[in-house]
């Protein structure tokens, strides 16, 4: 790569590390949505001095924005001095709570061994700092770019998005002509272009039962055991033949590579949070919510079907069966292609900074490319960014510092083929 571009960021590097760390010290936990404001106006502070026009963009009404909460977004432009296409960086700023099992303070940025500690470490605010490192030293050394650049920190990606980038996409913030390329830095690992995910539906599953006494239950009728039966009918029919469809899409990891289906949540009968102790009855609903990852070579009607099918013939075998079934979400499965322009720019990077070619994969579940590409219409966009995908939600989150370092290098080269076309 340009050698100039290389060691600008090389020599950034402690400054990259302190701003990951710096990140990772705003506690973004969500749910439920905490310390957006004061992160997205840390990243606001940042670009501002290096001449970005920052909007704010609350996304009122969305699902658990409120005063105490606000769904805060920032979009960070910069115009170069003369017109060309816009690649925008988009990064979640929300993380998933901690948990248990941390040795070390999750939201502190400890520094150590070459690495960087927190929540979200690699989940991603080290592939957020590793954009803005990347944008800032590309910058420097193109001074009369054309073009323009984006940074976005945007919220609740880690619960569906809705408050983010959908909402931000709904209003045409990941549309043509604003923006023409979109980079996601997701922790893929730094030599990894990730082309899109598999589809999801999220249903919620009822049996139906009657109320009796506990100790006659011969009068009612268990929606318990209605699900009992539902599970069993699983077991024998739908798990196998899930695990027997393959996909042409490069999902990782392996096992992914096939139709998924968790069952997420079982909930019969009483509430368990009651004082004292429960009372006899027999449960008259069951709810099920199912978790089912599907492949471009399904359609969301055969997937439904799949289902229905199950539970209609369980209504024709079984006394008194009866269910319903409530959407909760749906998401296409997605794939851009290898040759889209985002695609090839970062490939080129990796080659340039690697010496190897990119690995192409999918992502098992989704995240924020869904709505760039189904509500914003702007089919340009992949994910790549430093971190390894398997340490993403686990104690001890980290990245690496040479991991950030070189995948901003990458990014550095990617701004370069789609601003100044070098090398095409
Ligand atoms: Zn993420």
């Amino acid at each position: 790569m340009d050698e100039r571009l290389a060691r600008t960021i090389e020599e950034r590097t402690d400054e990259l590390t302190a701003l990951a760390a710096d990140l990772i010290r705003f506690p973004t936990v969500n749910p439920p949505g905490d310390a957006y404001r004061p992160c997205a106006e840390f990243i606001a502070e940042r670009l501002r001095k290096r001449s970005f026009g920052v909007e704010f963009i609350r996304a009122e009404g969305t699902p658990g924005d409120s005063d105490r909460y606000p769904r805060i977004n920032v979009v960070a432009r910069f115009d170069g001095r003369t017109r060309g296409s816009t690649v925008h960086f988009n990064s979640h700023i929300d993380v998933v709570e901690a948990g248990e099992g941390w040795s070390l303070d999750p939201f502190a940025g400890v520094m150590r061994d070459g690495r960087v500690y927190g929540r979200g470490a690699c989940d991603m605010k080290g592939g957020l700092a590793a954009s803005i490192i990347a944008a800032e030293a590309f910058m420097d050394v193109n001074p009369d770019f054309p073009g323009a650049i984006e940074i976005s920190g945007t919220v609740d990606e880690e619960s569906g998005g809705f408050g983010g980038v959908a909402y931000l996409a709904g209003k045409g913030y990941f549309s043509k002509p604003k923006v023409d390329h979109v980079i996601i830095p997701e922790p893929l690992n730094k030599d990894r272009i990730c082309l899109g995910h598999r589809g999801v539906w999220w249903a919620e599953i009822e049996t139906k039962g009657e109320m009796a006494h506990g100790s006659m239950p011969f009068l009612g009728d268990c929606a318990v055991r209605h699900m009992g039966a539902v599970i069993r009918a699983f077991e024998e029919e739908l798990f196998p033949a899930l695990d027997q469809k393959r996909t042409r899409m490069p999902v990782v990891p392996e096992g992914a590579r096939r139709s998924t289906m968790n069952i997420n949540a079982i909930h019969g009968g009483q509430t368990d949070d009651y004082s004292g102790l429960p009372s006899p009855n027999v449960p008259d609903s069951c709810r099920m919510v199912i978790d089912r990852r599907f492949l471009l070579e399904e359609t969301l009607a055969e997937v439904k079907d799949e289902i229905v099918t199950v539970l209609d013939r369980l209504k024709e075998s079984r006394k008194k069966f009866d269910y319903t079934i409530r959407d909760i979400m749906e998401v296409l499965p997605l794939m851009t292609e290898r040759d889209a322009p985002v695609a090839a720019a970062v490939a080129a990077g990796i080659r340039e900074v690697f010496g190897r070619e990119p690995e192409y994969v999918i992502s098992p579940g989704t995240y924020d490319q869904k709505h760039v590409t189904r509500i914003g219409h702007l089919h340009d966009c992949i994910a790549y960014g430093p971190g390894i995908l398997d340490l993403a939600h686990r104690p001890d989150e980290w990245v690496g510092i040479a991991d950030m370092v070189e995948s901003a290098k990458v990014m550095a080269v990617g701004l370069d083929r789609l601003l100044r076309g070098r090398g095409r």
